[in-house]
């Protein structure tokens, strides 16, 4: 059993900063997840994101006003050897903006560290904070977006200005990677974007709750599968129930061999 290493650490603003002419070229000489996910904290690549992710972090919600917001780029969390890969859409505002950790200090992060830990994938129910003890077994969780943006809606620019980030750590994580889940429909659409570009020969599968696809590649057999998000407008409304969401992940973690 593999369990993730440390988090990076919050960088102050002074420090080195990613613009977007360096970004793919930072992005593709990452030789390891870890140094890929400290990286990634010193991304300064959208100005629409920057400011938004580091205003939020200023005016903070109310019943945050004494946290330190982390209110920079959220890299993945996990183990840097992944069987399975989950990709969300992007940090929530109040969630991993504040926290510093992906899914982590809003309800979606319950929702979907709780699947996790029933089928035996993280170590606690919950996620509210990077120093909670959370550890998860052979998976990782990255979004398609970094940066928080406003109304968890980003740009096409913003998300395609992002893609190398996302396409470096599949790459990376490829050698022993073999399901990745699909957290709503952005997420759905950007990973099938990054593993074509990485040569994987796929057809489009139209995103709904459970569509998936198993394909070949190089000899090695590989799950797509798709979940609706666990965001609130999904789980207050009963679209996503945990027993839908579980079910999506143990096919993920028992294809991959994340769990038994
Ligand atoms: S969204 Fe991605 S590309 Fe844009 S600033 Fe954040 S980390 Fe950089």
């Amino acid at each position: 059993m593999q369990w993730p290493g440390q988090l990076p650490q919050a960088k102050k603003s002074t420090e080195v900063r990613i613009k977007k002419t360096a970004l793919p070229k930072v992005a593709q000489s990452s030789t390891t997840l870890a140094q890929l996910d400290e990286n990634i904290t010193h991304c300064f690549a959208c100005p629409r994101l920057v400011t938004w992710r580091e205003d939020v972090a200023v005016v903070k919600r109310k019943a945050y006003l004494e946290h330190q917001y982390w209110g920079k780029p959220i890299s993945g969390f996990g183990v840097s050897k992944p069987r399975l890969m989950i990709v969300g859409l992007a940090p929530g505002a109040h969630g991993a903006n504040r926290t510093g950790r992906i899914f982590t200090g809003d309800a979606s992060g319950d929702w979907l560290f709780g699947s996790l830990h029933r089928i035996g994938i993280a170590k606690i129910s919950t996620s509210f904070s990077r120093d909670d003890g959370q550890k998860l077994v052979h998976t990782r969780i990255t979004t398609a977006v970094r940066c928080a943006p406003p109304d968890n809606k980003p740009s096409n620019d913003e998300r395609d200005m992002c893609a190398p980030w996302l396409l470096r750590e599949f790459e990376l994580a490829l050698p022993t990677t073999r399901a990745f889940v699909g957290l709503g429909a952005f997420a759905w659409s950007a990973l099938f974007k990054a593993l074509r570009e990485l040569g994987h020969v796929i057809p489009t599968v139209k995103f709904g709750h459970g569509a998936q696809l198993i394909y070949t590649h190089e000899g090695v057999e590989y799950l797509l599968i798709a979940s609706y998000h666990p965001s609130q407008q999904n789980t207050f409304t009963g679209k996503l129930t945990t027993t839908m969401l579980d079910s999506v992940l143990t096919k993920a973690g028992k294809f991959s061999h994340a769990i038994d």
